[in-house]
């Protein structure tokens, strides 16, 4: 991939089973920066049985969303870090106009700007059935059909906002999350150089 892009402070945003966990692995290899995931972070608390884990699991394997306190402090201390100073790739944070704002106000603290917001378009649809296969495989604890629909909605109620948060700063980049892994990678290379 070409280094042009210029961008290396980015969040990925997208509903559940859009592909960004995918596409996030490819771009930090491509970017140079590192992947900044709250899930993946809540999961390893979890595993670990940390206060933090013990209090998120339950939450967590309902669908529903772990409390703004808790993933604004853990993104905060992550993004504070050495090897975020030159870019990350936040993904599956901000998850609300809260954490949004807290992600603001943390970056001007740091002195440094987000680059963008870059959203994945999927049909809801199409990323159930997505999610449904990655539960046979995998078999996440939240991964079951009535899980997958709560996390659906309560996307569109708490994280779906924030493409207007975004839009309106001007910060914005959509990219079409249907296709081949391949296909969406390339949409994300043009839309990020653009
Ligand atoms: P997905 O597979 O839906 O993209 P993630 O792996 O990002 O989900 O996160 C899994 C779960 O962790 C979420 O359903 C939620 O309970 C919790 N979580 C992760 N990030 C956040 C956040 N920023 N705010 C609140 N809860 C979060």
């Amino acid at each position: 991939m070409s280094a042009a892009i210029a961008k290396s402070r980015i969040v990925l945003l997208g509903p559940p089973g859009a592909g960004k966990g995918t596409q996030a692995a490819a771009l930090i290899e491509a970017l140079g920066i590192p992947h900044v995931s709250t899930g993946d972070m809540l999961r390893a608390a979890v595993k670990a049985g940390t206060p933090v884990g013990l209090q998120a699991k339950a939450v967590m394997d309902s669908g529903e969303l772990v409390s703004d306190e808790i993933v604004i402090g853990i993104a905060g201390e992550r993004l504070s870090e050495d090897d975020a100073k030159e870019g990350f790739l936040l993904d599956g944070f901000p998850r609300t106009l809260a954490q949004a704002d807290a992600l603001e106000k943390l970056l001007d603290r740091l002195g440094v700007e987000l680059d963008c917001c870059l959203a994945l378009t999927v049909e809801n649809e199409a990323v159930v059935q997505r999610l449904l296969k990655r539960a046979e495989i995998e078999g996440r604890a939240d991964d079951n059909e009535e899980t997958i629909r709560e996390r659906m909605r309560v996307y569109d109620a708490e994280t779906a906002p924030l493409l207007e948060f975004y839009g309106g700063r001007d910060r914005l980049i959509e990219a079409d999350g249907m296709g081949t892994i391949e296909e969406v990678g390339e949409r994300i290379r043009k839309s990020l150089n653009s």
